[in-house]
């Protein structure tokens, strides 16, 4: 098997296995071949992550914050190094083409380890003047956290979580999905290499029951998911049920406004990477495209035209720019939202079925999908889909597309299109969602906090907002005087 880790799980600084957990296996989306199989973490395993986490963690946090900074953006320069490598098997896990991997995980991942190293040795806490005495606050970390990932940005869902955790001064347990077990461990190899101290960043393996664990054990303090509303829910009851601290990064069904003025061509390649990038496996895509009728006729040709220039095949040749979904469970699913889009009288554009590649007859392949004149009250419009479907609606007003823009549970993203300045702020100031673009759409640079409204999530990841989910402060009031008491 050719991404065979050396065992499941790292943890205190060492791989480790659980012959007696459930096996699983990493398949190749694109070949359906077998590249690693892996066991689930097993009540001992869970508890020897906890117990290395709890000593790792009290040398980290009494490391003084400059030389964690140090050690994380040595982490850094070691994910650039292996880029390439760590981007293949990225690529191998999840199906998506190495053309965006080189770009888009490992090398986010490392821009984010840099950040927060950056970032670390600048948490401090403040004075109060109280006119003689005073207060002061030490923001201190929060203890052991718990990450768990989804299966569409495994290195950089790991990174985003591990980078902020540790700057503070926190250990982390990290799960990743069940479906993209192995870049993960990288990962700890790295931090390993830059002088984590054992313990630090530990990774263990398994479904979501071992996640459920994870979350409700009491020597765990903060708890950071990155997955869907349903699941996010569970967790939330879980991690509620004992007080702990949590972010919850969860899905949408983002809109993306087209208003006439617009850039015709910026706004096709907007929808483009709103939809099909990493084959629409990405949570704040703009799925709901409401394109304003003077623009329609014109987008929709242009958006066809542009849409059928896909590049599908070999996820590793670099000249393909659309990959398989990610398994099994996620073709069916996207398929079976392709098929219910012509049963509910949406029009299609284009796409629609299951792609052919020639070399790739196993491959989960699908064809871009483009539905047009869907309405609002259509589940394709509602329902987060995860792959490459696009739903087209027209609007004419702008106060009628934001209310219908908004006429949803979710609340991660939004972009709007215009060439008014007026009008694009006045918008967004509108729009209920926590991340928000002006003439470009899913642009993450991890100096902005990203996360979500609503039901799309609690909490921010990135940017200095992430570390008030990874710390807490203690406030010290000094008395300079004596203290007096009634009797
Ligand atoms: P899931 O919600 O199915 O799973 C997310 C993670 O949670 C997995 O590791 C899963 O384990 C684990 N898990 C499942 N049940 C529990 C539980 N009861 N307790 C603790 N952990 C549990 O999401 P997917 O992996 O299918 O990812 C797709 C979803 O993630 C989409 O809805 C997408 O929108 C969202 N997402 C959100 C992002 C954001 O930042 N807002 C970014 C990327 C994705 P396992 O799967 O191994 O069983």
């Amino acid at each position: 098997m050719r991404a065979q880790p050396a065992a499941s799980h790292y943890i205190g600084g060492a791989y480790v296995e659980s012959p007696e957990g459930s096996a699983f296996d990493s398949i190749y989306p694109a070949t359906g071949e077998v590249i690693a199989r892996l066991h689930g973490a097993d009540d001992a395993t869970i508890e020897a992550a906890i117990a290395a986490a709890r000593e790792g963690q009290k040398l980290w946090a009494a490391m003084p914050a400059t030389e964690r900074g140090r050690v994380l953006r040595r982490a850094a320069d070691i994910l650039r190094q292996q880029n390439r490598e760590l981007s293949e098997l990225e690529t191998l896990d999840t199906g998506k083409p190495l053309q965006e991997t080189l770009i888009a995980d490992a090398a986010s991942g490392a821009d984010c380890l840099e950040y927060f190293g950056n970032l670390a040795a600048t948490l401090t806490g403040e004075h109060i003047d109280l006119g003689g005495s005073f207060a002061y606050t030490r923001r201190e970390p929060l203890g052991i956290c718990v990450g768990i990932g989804a299966w569409n940005y495994p290195i950089q869902i790991a990174c985003w979580k591990a980078a902020p955790a540790l700057a503070c001064g926190n250990a982390m347990i990290f799960k990743p999905s069940e479906v993209t077990p192995l870049s993960a461990l990288k990962l700890a190899e790295a931090l390993t290499e830059a002088g984590v101290p054992a313990g630090v960043f530990n990774v263990v393996q398994g479904a979501g029951d071992v996640g459920a664990k994870l979350v409700s054990h009491p020597a765990v303090a903060k708890v950071s998911v990155t997955g869907s509303v349903p699941t996010g829910r569970k967790v939330a009851g879980l991690a509620g049920s004992s007080l702990k601290h949590l972010t919850l990064e969860l899905g949408g069904k983002s809109p993306l406004i087209l208003f006439d003025d617009c850039d015709l061509e910026s706004a096709v390649s907007a929808a483009i990477n709103a939809n099909f990038y990493s084959t629409g496996q990405v949570c704040s895509n703009g799925t709901r495209v409401f394109v304003q009728k003077g623009l329609k006729d014109a987008f929709l040709k242009r958006l066809a035209e542009r849409t059928a220039n896909a590049v599908m095949g070999d996820p590793l040749d670099e000249a393909v720019n659309l990959g398989p979904l990610v398994s099994k469970a996620q073709y069916d699913k996207v398929l079976g939202y392709m098929k219910l889009g012509q049963d509910e009288g949406a029009r299609l554009v284009c796409g629609g079925k299951a792609a052919q590649v020639p070399q790739f007859p196993q491959g989960l392949f699908v064809e871009p999908t483009v539905f047009a004149d869907v309405q609002d009250s259509m589940r394709i419009a509602r329902e987060e889909i995860f792959g490459p479907v696009m739903c087209v609606l027209d609007f004419e007003t702008e106060e009628e597309v934001i209310t219908r823009a908004n006429a949803t549970e979710f609340g991660l993203g939004a972009g709007v299109f215009t060439r008014d300045i007026q009008r694009a702020h006045r918008v967004i100031g509108q729009l209920q969602a926590g991340t928000c673009w002006i003439n470009t759409y899913n642009l993450t640079p991890i100096q902005m906090p990203f996360g979500g409204f609503k039901s799309s999530g609690i909490g921010r990841e990135n940017g200095h907002a992430a570390i008030a989910h990874y710390s807490q402060i203690k406030s010290v009031y000094v008395e300079m005087g004596s203290t007096e008491a009634a009797y």
